[in-house]
Order: structure tokens, then C-alpha cells, then sequence
């Protein structure tokens, strides 16, 4: 079939690939933990029910306007002058389908062909397929300690004459890494020195556990928001737990928005009107969901911490915020899919290879599922993995004798 070139480099999403082999494998009736997912299992906030159902219960659901209804807009803006100090103008504010499509229309609306954009590994999968979609060049900047966290003076060398745009993801996925405030605010000085577009991808801003804050990039620049570098974007998927709905959104200055919604406006019109009341009631709504759900993740990655620090040989640095953590596997294998694929056969645990993120040797693992789930899964982990623990488990009632070790 002559399917294009570009079409044809963009890879299977890992994850989903991960995720049809579990699911294969749970039709088959074996016990599979998925330590892979990337939603929180609380459910949808009240406020949203009710407000995207009165919408339905209405029977008038049509297209709106491209770049978000206005009450949502509005619902963002308070948002946003409550977490993040600033008071934007509707013109500042688009609305998409996903904070993943925000990411994307901010990056058709910048990137010239071949134009760089830089990226910090351990970095979100999406990046590098969403730069080549847009025919830009991928820049990786790893960090030359082998820690999560890079230097200023590793973004900067990787800054030159074709950068356009960087992404910064923090609280990080994969790693949980929480970049210092020190770090953003060098990070905003360099954009604005370079004159490089800096995209904050901040859906898990306020995930953050032991006492980290979330940062807002704007507390780091004078400038006003239209001459600012800063392009913000965030969503309800992650704090809310509304991954079904698809909603995110960024805030940029107006001429970036003006643009972003021309793409919009060609490509899918405007994002779905029951999800954009959903998304309203859940920002206006009680907002002790996101707070409950944050406890509720912190406690199983407490849990899962305790968990991997039996597990003789793996190296942990503790996620200060997301629901992921990216241990460090290389005692066992520097092969991230190898060792990824062995434990789903040997012991029915889903793990994503650190390789998707840039990052060999690492697995992540996701806590935002249950206690049971994280001590299940890591004690058939061992079981594959350490010597030191006992060669005979019961995964499921299937009792399972360990001869490879
Ligand atoms: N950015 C990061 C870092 C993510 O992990 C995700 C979801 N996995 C997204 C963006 C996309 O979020 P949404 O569901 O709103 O498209």
C-alpha cells in the first residue's frame, strides 16, 4: 500500500503495543498486573458528570467555537491566575482535543522543516513522533551524571542557529523527576536569550508529592505574556482522572493562538462540546478530587518504594511527583524491551522499556493503580529477577517454579 514516507517513520506507541499484549493475555484468563497504564483510576468528578449530562440532557449538542467555549475559557483563566499568577486574556487561551493535540498544533503553528526542537531525556514518547510529524529535527539532551535532571549548560550546548522550540516536561514522564526552580527560571532566561519558544508541558503540575511545588515559568520572566517565550500547556486528563474526555489547553501569546486555532479549525473544527462542560464543571467544581487523588498516589508510591528497595540490585531515585517511576534495571539487563518482554511472559507484569523514553535500562513502572497491584508486581518481578528471592510463587493459583536463574 503506498502509504507516505513521513507516515511510515512515525512507530507503533509502545504502550499500546504493551497494552494488547495484556489485554490478549487477560482474555486468555491469566492474572496480568499492568504496571504500565498512564491514567489515575479515581473517577470522573461529580461536577463533570453533572455538567457535561445537563449539556446532553439538553439535546443540543453542536459545534462551538474552535478554540473552546467561553465558560470554559473562562474556567481556565481563573485557573490559571490561581496556580499559575497570571491573568491571561481570552485571546491567550485555546482549547484541544488532549493536551496531546495541544502540544502538536503548538508545534505544526512553529516549526519550519528541519528546524530543531530540543528535547531532555528521560523525555514522553509522544515528542520525537510529534517533531517528525511536523518535519522538525529531534535534539536529545541527556544528562551526562545518568540522573533525570540535566544542566543548564546541557540545554544550551544543544541550543544552535535551527532551534526553534523546547520542551520541558515537569514533573516528569517518565522519571518523576521534579525540576528545581532554579533550573526553570536558567531554562526561561536561555529561551528568551535564544529567542527559542519554550513548551511547558505541565499535565502533572500538581501531582508533586513531599513538599515539591509545582513551577510556574511565568513567575521566572518579566516580560507580558505577548512578548513572553513561555507557552503553557496542561489539561483535566491527569489531575482529574478525564483521560476519556480529551481536553487540554494552551496559553500563548495571541498571535501563536490565532494560529493554533486556524490549524484546529482545518483539522477537527473544535474539541467535543460534552467533553468542554465536562472539563468546566470539573475546574469549577469541588477541587478536593485533585487533592485526594494526589494523596492516593503518594501512599502507593510510598508502598511501591518499599517495595523496589528489596529488590537487591535496582537503583531508585523517588519520583517527587506523576504516577511513575523509572527505576534503573542495568544489574539485571541493559536490555530495556528484552527485560520488559520477559517479565510479561515470566511473571505477567507490564513494564515499559526505558528505550521509548530515551532512556536504556530503565523500566517504568506506574503507581497510579492499586497497593495490591505495586506489591504483586514487584514481588513477581523479584521472583523473575533476584536470585536472593524464593524460586517458587503462585501467580494467580498457578504455581510457578523459577529454573532460569
Ligand atoms: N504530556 C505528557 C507528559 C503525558 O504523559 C501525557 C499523557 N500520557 C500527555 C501530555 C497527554 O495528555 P492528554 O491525555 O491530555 O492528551
Amino acid at each position: 500500500m503506498g502509504t507516505s514516507q513521513l507516515a511510515r517513520s512515525i512507530r507503533e506507541s509502545p504502550t499500546l503495543a504493551l497494552n494488547e499484549r495484556a489485554r490478549q493475555l487477560r482474555e486468555q484468563g491469566r492474572p496480568v498486573i499492568h504496571l504500565g497504564g498512564g491514567e489515575p483510576k479515581n473517577k470522573v468528578p461529580l461536577a463533570a458528570i453533572v455538567a457535561s449530562g445537563t449539556l446532553l440532557g439538553g439535546g443540543d449538542v453542536k459545534y462551538v467555537p474552535t478554540d473552546g467555549t467561553p465558560a470554559l475559557k473562562h474556567a481556565i483563566i481563573r485557573y490559571t491566575e490561581e496556580h499559575y499568577g497570571r491573568l491571561v486574556a481570552p485571546e491567550n487561551v485555546i482549547v484541544s482535543s488532549g493536551a496531546k493535540q495541544s502540544i502538536f498544533n503548538a508545534l505544526v503553528s512553529l516549526v519550519d522543516p528541519q528546524d530543531e526542537v530540543v528535547i531532555l531525556a528521560p523525555y514522553w514518547v509522544s515528542y520525537p513522533e510529534m517533531v517528525r510529524l511536523v518535519h522538525g529535527e529531534p535534539v536529545v539532551v541527556t544528562p551526562e551524571d545518568g540522573g533525570f535532571v540535566p544542566r543548564l549548560e546541557e540545554i544550551e550546548a544543544a541550543f544552535g542557529p535551527q532551534t526553534k522550540v523546547l520542551i520541558v516536561n515537569s514533573p516528569n514522564n517518565p522519571s518523576g523527576a521534579v525540576y528545581p526552580d532554579e533550573l526553570v527560571a536558567g531554562i526561561v532566561g536561555l529561551c528568551e536569550e535564544h529567542g527559542v519558544h519554550l513548551i511547558m508541558d505541565d499535565i502533572y503540575h500538581r501531582l508533586v508529592f513531599d513538599g515539591a511545588r509545582p513551577a510556574s515559568a511565568y513567575a521566572f520572566t518579566d516580560r507580558d505574556i505577548e512578548d513572553s517565550h513561555v507557552i503553557v500547556v496542561n489539561g483535566v486528563s491527569k489531575l482529574y482522572g478525564m483521560t476519556g474526555f480529551r481536553i487540554g489547553w494552551t496559553i500563548a501569546p495571541r498571535e501563536l493562538v490565532d494560529v493554533m486555532r486556524n490549524i484546529q479549525a482545518a483539522t477537527t473544527s473544535c474539541p467535543a462540546a460534552v467533553s468542554m462542560a465536562a472539563a468546566e464543571g470539573a475546574l469549577t467544581g469541588a477541587q478536593a478530587t485533585v487533592e485526594n487523588l494526589r494523596l492516593g498516589i503518594q501512599n502507593v508510591r510510598d508502598v511501591l518504594l518499599n517495595e523496589l528497595r528489596t529488590f537487591a540490585d535496582v537503583h531508585v531515585t523517588p519520583p517527587r511527583g506523576t504516577f511513575y517511576c523509572f527505576p534503573d534495571f542495568r544489574a539485571y539487563s541493559d536490555d530495556s524491551q528484552e527485560l520488559a518482554q520477559f517479565l510479561l511472559d515470566k511473571a505477567l507484569v507490564v513494564a515499559v522499556p526505558g528505550k521509548e523514553f530515551g532512556f536504556e535500562g530503565h523500566l517504568r513502572l506506574s503507581f497510579c493503580g492499586s497497593v495490591k497491584d505495586v506489591t504483586e508486581g514487584v514481588r513477581r518481578m523479584r521472583w523473575a529477577l533476584d536470585p536472593s528471592a524464593p524460586n517458587e510463587i503462585f501467580i494467580g493459583d498457578r504455581r510457578c517454579v523459577r529454573d532460569w536463574l
